[in-house]
């Protein structure tokens, strides 16, 4: 195509030469020639005449001229072809460039275009793996939070479910991966699988436990060395169900062990199983490095919450659950009991006079009287598992099955038995005995509340009656129920002005008031009046006595200086004292000071002890009786014929008064051997340089028969009832005066009277 304008333009200008063509044809003139030559040739040159050669010359100027003409012509047609030829040649060259231009513009366009196309596809790619990268940095963001939220406020929730969405989160990092998350055992011989992505989950069954020392696997490589682990091929690594995670369709496979703060180990790994086969680049081991450490998080976070947990239900003195786990213990026993249409036993146990060996002996020997105990209630076969410690003294056991209906009772007694067994507490050996209170599901309660109140009640009786231990029935209730309201109302008792003093007159032999015992009344405005027997034993059980003895003996020496300053002769106050009371420290300081405060001379002051205060620390009773009586106190032996009765031990003590219990004044009337033995005490208890003062004297005849022993004071319904303060008062005003009538009876009776 290129060639035919030159070819065309060619062709056109040789034609236009060629004779006889075109109009500048010098054929004729050639012709003429010829004809003129032949002629001419016949003719020879004599031949010829002038006018044939002028002829000729004629012929031949016209043709001369015509051929110049020709020439011309042909020149002309010549210069105008090549003029024609030159412009088709110039259009020819300029098409020619233009196309040339036009393909090379084209071919720019062109090459511009690719290359937009490419610069296009590559932006496109970079802007989806923007978009993946945000989606991912979003995914791993909306993880962690889940992770921290779950760990942060659902406390009660799984470790596993926790893990699981930490795995998933790992997950959807790359399309082609797959998350595990496994946990090194107690034991640290395998790794267990604590959760697993969810498209993982058709694999769990080869990943759920992982033999810790297995070479070729990345957990356990992980886990040895404490470093990332990563297989690039996982056709390469040794192990059975290699193939299967191939078959499955993982290639490839990393692992990352992670630690909990605190320890060296290695606590666990956190691994991704990929269906392509390469590795992780930096930055996917970076986010794995910090999901890991997500992961320990967790652990860790889980591991104090279960110490926590763990000392939450765990009483850390006996290794006995506690309270809460016993009632939780409890709850689930009523339920198996109610699904089984079985019974179950509830056994309410509490030490008798536990605070008693705590007082005497020390916290360090009460705990280990409660560690012993603890023990010992464990060590029955059939309350495995199911001892509790529910707080201070108190245990609960439960037996359930069919044993509970027939042998609690019985069970409960062989407890009783192991309990009273002596505990040695350093080099002193201490027996504790245990009240027990047993009810039955169902037919006692149905609820955890019913059964333990219900326990409580029959183990409130036991105590009660000293019985050791009591099964429930219903006429308890209402009985216990008062004694908890008791309680209730004795812990209040002081602020709300329940208490008061009463003083019961003590007369020597010549019938003159020699002092008065203050004895406490407790007053309910609903309970009504509430005697010291059934209250001060709760008071004691509940360390009230404490401040209500104080009270008490702050109450009788403001009595005392009120009378004094009412002009009454100052008389002799005994005053109770609890073991608690004088274990105190600071007891005999608390004495001092409050007869300095009331101005009441000390040996006005009778504190009366019974034998169980005396029991105890023998080296602490004696300093502090000697403080006391250094303050010139004087201290009187409570109740005595009840305890051990032994005149030598009080020999040894600094005591001045000897008071004899009420019981075996009773029996003076009754029982004719009791005559001697009070009067053996009242003679031996006089040489000893004790003033005997005789309890409950109640007749004329016991009266007399004390007076005959020699006892030294009267106390009892005989002379007076316990009065209120104002009575008190008239008595002692009416002695005083009965005394200033007969002097000389007086002066006798201080001379027997110490
Ligand atoms: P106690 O120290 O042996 O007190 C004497 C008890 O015998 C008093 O009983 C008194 O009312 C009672 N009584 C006196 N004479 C007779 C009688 O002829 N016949 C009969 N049946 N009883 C008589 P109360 O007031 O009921 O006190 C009982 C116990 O309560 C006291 O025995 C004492 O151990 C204790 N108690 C009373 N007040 C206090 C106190 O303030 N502190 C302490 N720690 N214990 C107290
Ligand atoms: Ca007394
Ligand atoms: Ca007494």
């Amino acid at each position: 195509m290129k060639v035919k304008p030159l070819f065309w333009a060619l062709l056109f200008c040789a034609l236009s030469t060629l004779p006889g063509h075109g109009l500048g044809d010098s054929s004729n003139v050639r012709q003429v020639l010829h004809s003129k030559t032949v002629h001419a040739s016949r003719w020879h040159a004599a031949d010829l005449s002038a006018t044939d050669l002028g002829v000729w010359r004629e012929e031949l100027d016209d043709a001369g001229r015509v051929h110049s003409w020709t020439i011309a012509g042909q020149i002309f047609a010549l210069l105008l072809c090549a003029v024609f030829g030159l412009l088709v040649l110039k259009f020819y060259y300029r098409a020619r460039r233009e196309a040339r231009r036009r393909e090379q513009a084209e071919s720019e366009l062109n090459q511009a275009r690719h290359a937009l196309e490419l610069r296009v596809q590559e932006r496109t790619r970079e802007l989806s793996l923007e978009v993946e990268e945000r989606r991912r940095a979003e995914e791993l963001n909306r993880g962690q939070k889940q992770v921290l939220e779950m760990l942060a406020t659902h406390r009660e929730q799984k470790i596993e479910d926790i893990l699981r969405i930490l795995a998933d989160t790992v997950a959807s990092q790359r399309r082609s991966w797959e998350c595990s998350l496994h946990l090194v055992d107690r034991t640290r011989k395998t790794l267990q699988l604590a959760a697993t992505s969810e498209g993982n989950q058709k694999l769990r069954r080869y990943l759920v436990s992982i033999s810790a020392d297995f070479p070729d696997a990345p957990e356990s490589q992980a886990c040895a060395t404490g470093k990332p682990c990563v297989v690039e091929k996982m056709t390469e690594v040794r192990r059975p169900w290699s193939e299967l995670l191939v078959a499955n369709g993982i290639h490839s496979a990393f692992s990352i062990p992670f630690r909990v703060a605190g320890s060296g180990d290695t606590a666990g790994t956190l691994t991704v199983y990929s269906r392509l086969q390469n590795g992780p680049s930096s930055r996917d081991l970076e986010m794995l490095e910090s999901a890991a450490g997500l992961g320990a998080l967790v652990i860790e976070h889980r591991r104090i919450h279960a110490e926590l947990l763990h000392n939450a239900y765990q009483d850390p003195l006996t290794g006995l659950p506690n309270r809460r786990a016993g009632e939780q213990a409890l709850e689930l026993a009523i339920d198996t009991a109610g699904r089984r249409c079985e019974p179950l036993a509830v056994l309410w146990i509490d030490l008798d006079r536990f605070k008693r060996i705590n007082d005497q002996f020390g916290h360090g020997a009460g705990d280990r009287v409660l560690h012993t105990v603890a023990d010992r209630l464990r060590a029955n076969p059939l309350l495995t598992g199911r001892v509790m410690r529910m707080g201070g003294d108190e245990f609960l056991a439960l037996i359930p099955g069919k044993t509970a209906g027939t042998d609690a009772g019985l069970i409960a007694g062989q407890l009783g038995k192991a309990i009273a067994e002596p505990i040695s507490v350093g080099s002193a050996m201490v027996t504790i005995s245990a009240s027990i209170g047993v009810s039955l599901y169902p037919r006692d309660g149905a609820s955890l509340d019913m059964l333990q109140r219900n326990a409580d009640f029959a183990m409130y009786r036991a105590k009660t009656a000293g019985a050791g231990m009591c099964v429930y029935s219903p006429a308890m209730s209402a009985e216990t129920g008062a004694a908890l309201e008791l309680e209730q109302a004795l812990s209040v008792a002081l602020e709300n002005n329940y208490l008061r003093v009463v003083y019961q007159p003590i007369y020597a032999q010549d019938e003159h008031l020699t002092g008065f015992e203050a004895l406490l009344r407790f007053h309910h405005p609903r309970l009504g009046e509430i005697p010291p027997s059934r209250f001060i034993p709760i008071a004691e059980e509940m360390r009230l006595i404490v401040p209500i003895g104080n009270w008490v003996l702050r109450q009788a020496c403001r009595q005392l200086q009120s009378w004094m300053e009412a002009g009454l002769p100052c008389t002799r106050m005994g005053v109770n004292i609890s073991a608690l009371q004088f274990a105190h420290e600071g007891f005999a300081g608390m004495v001092s000071d409050i007869l300095c405060e009331c101005a009441v001379p000390p040996e006005n002051l009778l504190l009366e002890l019974t034998e169980t205060v005396v029991m105890g620390d023998y080296g602490a009773v004696v300093r502090q009786m000697n403080l006391l009586k250094d303050c010139g106190v004087r201290i009187a032996m409570d109740d005595f014929g009840t305890g051990y009765s032994s005149l030598s031990y009080i020999h040894r003590l600094p005591i001045d008064v000897l008071k004899i219990d009420r019981s075996f004044i009773e029996r003076l009337d009754e029982i004719e051997s009791t005559r001697p033995i009070v009067e053996a005490v009242i003679s031996m208890a006089t040489r000893l340089g004790l003033m005997v003062i005789a309890e409950g004297v109640e007749t004329e005849r016991q009266r007399r028969m004390l007076q005959e022993a020699g006892c030294h004071g009267f106390q009892g319904y005989f002379f007076a009832r316990p009065l209120p303060a104002e009575q008190a008062g008239h008595c002692l005003a009416a002695s005083a005066t009965k005394r200033a009538a007969n002097p000389q009876r007086a002066a006798a009776c201080a001379v027997t009277v110490p």
